[in-house]
Parts: structure tokens; C-alpha cells; sequence
């Protein structure tokens, strides 16, 4: 049953640069019409240009909260008045809970990524060597959360260098266990380093819709059936690059799972209701039929 708008109605939504795609609204108001709760979530398309107006017009509305997504999840923690500690280490938010007119920022990513890898899989992570094509915000949380699973060695590949050595030089403080290696995309070492790491993850966007055939990996990278193929993309449910990885026998997952883990911790962050887990898998299970409707219309 839905709530029927109202002067009440509250105001959540997602802050991003290009959300035509976004799956996150039909999420969080299937939670929200469950649990009967009086509030709305909308996409809220924001350029860079007027991102600090976005932010602060949260406090003028009397906005609920938000979910930031790509490009902002780091610019925004700067426009923050609290920031949780895991989030502020991270540096990066991807939610924000708006109280008495104060901007608290956290990072859901992080419980969601960890959610979706450990949740009904068996995978020790302790000791493990990990590969990641991509250095922004999605990037840092799934490296903290590694990190802190006790993962040996990362390796971190980026169009931009720079990135992936800012990365570094704040995380190789806090687990210095850890050993970090920065490469661009391009680097010949790719190849080596795939055949010696138990996680691949693609936390770029490259191959999400509309692009679909976008592979982050250059043309003449092999893949083994050793790995974990991760895909932080989760429309469409299989990437070229998760196709790839299927066809040389490694497990894949892709983000279906992070995306619905991360929204019930938000959801959580801005009503204080925990969502039975029956509920989360029944969200799961939509979300899936909802990016295999979403194909057929888009074909
Ligand atoms: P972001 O902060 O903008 O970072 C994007 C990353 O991708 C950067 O490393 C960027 O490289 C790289 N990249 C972008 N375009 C590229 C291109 N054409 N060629 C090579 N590299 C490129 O974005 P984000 O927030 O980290 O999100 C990354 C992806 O993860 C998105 O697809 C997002 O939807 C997904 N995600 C999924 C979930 C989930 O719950 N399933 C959660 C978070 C994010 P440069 O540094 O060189 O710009």
C-alpha cells in the first residue's frame, strides 16, 4: 500500500551527475511503501557546476536525506558537517542524513560491498590478493573494506594514476600491513598481475548502460577460473567484462547485492528501521527482474 503525497511528505532522493539509470528510487520507495512511511525518493540530477547549491538547498527544503553518486561521493564530503568515522577515513560519502539543518555524512558502500561478497559466499578474505580496475569513490570503499578483511596485496589500476597514489598514501597509513600498488590501466603488468590475484573488481562504470560493451580491460587480457570476478555495475545484470569472466570458468558476482545492501543500511541511517532480511532478499529478487525489464526495453 502506498502513502498518498501530502503536505507531510518527506524528501529523500539521490544526487548525481548522470542518473537516468539509477535503480535506487524504485528501491528505496518499495521500502518506503512497505514500511508506511510518509517520504518520496527522487532522482536529483545535479551538474558539477551547481553541486555546493544541491547540498546546501538540502537544508532549505528540509530534505530527509540523500544518496550522492557518481562523480560526487568525494566532493561531497568536503560540504559535511559530521562525517562518520569509517566515511571520513574513507573519504568518500555516498549517503547523507540531514538533522536539525546538519549535513552528516556517511559511506553505506562499505557495509554494502562487504554485505554482498561475504553474504551466502564462502570467501576468506584474510591473506588474499586483490585487483582493482578503477580509483574513485566506489574504488576506495571496496579497498578499506579489503583492507580491513585483511586482504594481502592490492593492486589498483586507473586511467588516472594519481588517484590510485592518493589512495594509497592515506590507506598504507591506517593498514600498513597492506601492500598497495598503483599502475595506469594501460600498464603492460595487468596481465601478470591477473594471474596471480583471487579477486578481480571492476569499480569503474565501463560498461554499464549505455555502453554495454565497454570492457574496462584493454583487448588482449586473459582471464583464469581461479578468480572472483566482481562488478560493481549491476545494469546490465552481465557486463562484457562479467561475460568475459564467465567464459574462462570464474565466479562472478556483480552489484545487484552492493546496491540492495547499501540502500537498506541508508534506509536504516534515515527512518531507524533495520529491513527483516526476508525483505532484503525479496528486494534482491526484484531488483534482478527490474534490470532484466529494464534490458528488454532497452533492446
Ligand atoms: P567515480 O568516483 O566517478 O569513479 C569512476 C572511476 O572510473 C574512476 O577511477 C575513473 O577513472 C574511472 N573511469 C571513468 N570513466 C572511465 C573511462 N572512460 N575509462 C577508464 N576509466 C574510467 O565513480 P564511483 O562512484 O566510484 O562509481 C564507479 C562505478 O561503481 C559506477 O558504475 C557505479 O554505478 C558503481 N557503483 C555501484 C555500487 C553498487 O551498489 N552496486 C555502489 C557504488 C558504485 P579516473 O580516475 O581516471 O577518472
Amino acid at each position: 500500500m502506498k502513502k498518498e503525497i501530502n503536505g507531510e511528505t518527506g524528501i529523500v532522493g539521490i544526487i548525481g551527475g548522470n542518473i537516468n539509470y539509477t535503480l535506487s528510487p524504485f528501491l528505496h520507495n518499495q521500502l518506503l511503501d512497505y514500511y508506511l512511511i510518509n517520504n518520496r525518493y527522487l532522482p536529483l540530477h545535479v551538474s558539477e557546476g551547481r553541486l555546493v547549491a544541491a547540498i546546501e538547498g538540502l537544508r532549505a527544503l528540509n530534505a530527509k536525506g540523500v544518496n550522492i553518486t557518481i562523480p560526487f561521493k568525494e566532493k561531497t564530503i568536503e560540504m559535511m558537517d559530521t562525517i562518520e568515522y569509517s566515511a571520513f577515513r574513507v573519504g568518500a560519502i555516498n549517503t547523507i542524513v540531514i538533522k536539525d539543518k546538519l549535513l552528516l555524512g556517511f559511506n553505506t558502500d562499505l557495509i554494502g560491498f562487504k554485505r554482498s561478497l561475504m553474504r551466502g559466499n564462502e570467501i576468506e578474505l584474510k591473506g588474499k590478493r586483490a585487483v582493482i580496475l578503477g580509483a574513485g569513490g566506489a574504488a576506495r570503499a571496496v579497498i578499506y573494506v579489503l583492507c580491513t578483511e585483511g586482504v594481502k596485496n592490492i593492486s589498483i589500476f586507473n586511467r588516472t594514476p594519481v588517484k590510485g597514489e592518493r589512495i594509497k598514501k592515506t590507506y598504507q597509513g591506517f593498514f600498513p600491513e597492506c601492500c598497495i600498488q598503483v599502475f595506469s590501466l594501460k600498464d603492460s603488468c595487468l596481465q601478470e598481475k591477473i594471474n596471480q590475484t583471487d579477486l578481480l573488481i571492476n569499480a569503474t562504470p565501463l560498461g554499464s548502460y549505455p555502453n554495454i560493451d565497454f570492457n574496462p580491460l584493454p583487448d588482449n587480457i586473459l582471464l583464469n577460473h581461479r578468480l572472483i570476478a566482481y562488478d560493481l555495475i549491476y545494469s546490465p545484470a552481465k557486463t562484457a567484462f562479467l561475460k568475459q569472466a564467465e567464459q574462462s570458468g570464474a565466479k562472478t558476482v556483480n552489484g545487484c547485492k552492493m546496491l540492495v545492501y547499501q540502500a537498506v543500511e541508508s534506509f536504516y541511517l534515515w527512518t531507524g528501521i533495520k529491513p527483516e532480511e526476508k525483505i532484503v532478499r525479496q528486494l534482491i529478487r526484484q531488483l534482478q527482474d527490474k534490470v532484466q525489464q529494464s534490458k528488454i526495453a532497452l533492446n
